[in-house]
């Protein structure tokens, strides 16, 4: 049989069988218009108050979209046209391009943005935020975890205190990396969330914003005004129904599975200390190990070498792996261009085997120099 390791789960998921068996029943008995027709549109209602109830939701909405890339530009671009006057905006040094992108547009159109740096341990600074909180400051974005290091920041702690200088802030988590991987956010002082279904075993192209009833989007995609007015386009009832089907599995099996993966990333770790070309960039919250390996190959390469014995690994977000600019996330934990060329990502997941780990290391020893 051929020997194969899939450990990119950071980057998607495949999609759980009963999840993928509610999406071709929903397909087929649910096909009709989500606007008109009865029992769509009672199915689709159900699910919403099925997920607030998930993430214990007392004053949000949810808006599903496209997947979180959507999520993100939904909220961050709304505040393009939402305000006459310049605002200020402060997020992280190290959010996911779909939200780095929305900031940077909203910089040219002549707000401004303070782009946070984190800790030596990746991790973003309470009295930070607090000290560049303006007059004009509208919302405060964090990552809860960050995908490229697997980090978790204490967003409730750092969200309460923000709130309690100034609760017409609006506090926004791109929670895409922690949702059923580590315990759920509380949302008392959580406006809004972004989540991606095809990360929890969900179907791909799915996701939705968890926002605040009072908080007023400008559609991005326009022509039909779906979602509570946030968005034209033909909603996927299917890919809904079985994303918060996801929801529910993968938060039923949570504590079960962070044991599992505690252990399995432990099993890993313990094979790479002995190694002596290997160098662990930095303590992960989640599956998530980046390391870096001093060999012969850098960057892509090292992904290209794996691969071509079927394992699936990465070097940073799949989003940023097109562009050739060394990746901005490890260069803002302090790596040098040198060390970031020979970083590469391993995410596992309840579902990663010991033999696939085992296997990867046998391929990883090939390359000592
Ligand atoms: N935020 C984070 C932290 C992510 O890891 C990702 C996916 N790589 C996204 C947002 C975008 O999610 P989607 O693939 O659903 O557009």
């Amino acid at each position: 049989m051929t020997k194969h390791a899939y450990l990119n789960y950071a980057s998607t998921t495949p999609v759980n069988q009963d999840v993928l068996n509610t999406y071709v029943d929903v397909s087929q008995k649910y096909f009709g218009y989500i606007t008109t027709n009865k029992s769509c549109n009672t199915l689709y209602e159900q699910s919403k108050d099925v997920l607030l109830k998930l993430v214990n939701a007392k004053n949000h909405k949810v808006i599903y979209t496209s997947g979180a890339t959507e999520a993100n530009n939904l909220i961050i671009r709304s505040y393009s046209t939402n305000f006459s006057s310049k605002k200020h905006f402060i997020t992280t040094c190290y959010e996911h391009p779909s939200m780095m992108s929305c900031f940077e547009a909203l910089e040219e159109l002549g707000h401004t943005v303070t782009y946070l740096k984190v800790d030596n341990l990746g991790r973003v600074i309470l009295s930070d935020v607090l000290a560049q909180i303006k007059p004009n400051t509208v919302l405060i974005s964090i990552m809860h975890i960050n995908n490229e290091i697997g980090v978790k920041n204490d967003v409730e702690a750092i969200f309460k205190e923000v709130k309690a200088f100034d609760k017409k802030i609006v506090t926004m988590c791109d929670n895409v990396q922690g949702f059923g991987k580590v315990k759920n956010l509380d949302l008392t002082n959580i406006d809004v969330m972004s989540l991606s279904s095809h990360k929890i075993y969900g179907p791909k192209a799915c996701g939705c914003l968890i926002i605040k009833d009072t908080i007023k989007l400008d559609p991005q995609i326009t022509g039909g005004s779906l979602e509570l007015g946030s968005r034209g386009g033909m909603q996927s009832l299917p890919a809904q129904i079985s994303f918060v089907k996801a929801a529910k599995m993968i938060l039923t099996d949570l504590e079960k599975n962070m044991i599992t993966i505690n252990n399995l990333k432990q099993y890993l770790l313990d094979q790479l200390v002995e190694l002596d070309f290997v160098v662990i960039n930095c303590k992960s919250d989640i599956g998530v190990v980046s390391c870096k390996i001093d060999s012969m190959m850098l960057g892509e390469s090292l992904v290209t070498y794996f691969a071509d014995y079927n394992i699936e690994i990465s070097t940073k977000s799949a989003c940023s792996s097109k562009t050739n600019m060394p990746s901005y996330v490890l260069s803002n934990i302090g790596l040098s261009n040198d060390d970031i060329a020979k970083t590469i990502r391993i995410s596992i997941s309840h579902l990663t085997t010991k033999d696939e780990l085992d296997y990867f290391v046998s391929i990883l020893k090939t390359l000592k120099k």
